[in-house]
């Protein structure tokens, strides 16, 4: 998922857990960076989820 905390926006991996370093200023931000940093969005179980790289099969 993308999640925001004290204005900036995190990716949490929604299968681990892990967050990333890197904070984004806008949700967009965070979606451009996903695909960079070798994030998918997955689905699971009919819900989208973002999940890191470790986490890829
Ligand atoms: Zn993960």
């Amino acid at each position: 998922m993308i999640s925001k905390d004290y204005g900036k926006y995190t990716l949490v991996c929604d299968i681990c857990g892990v967050v990333t370093d890197e904070e984004f200023e806008t949700f967009q931000d965070a979606v451009d960076a996903r695909g960079d940093l070798g994030w998918k969005s997955k689905k699971i179980i009919g819900e989208w989820a973002d999940v890191c790289p470790d986490c890829i099969e």
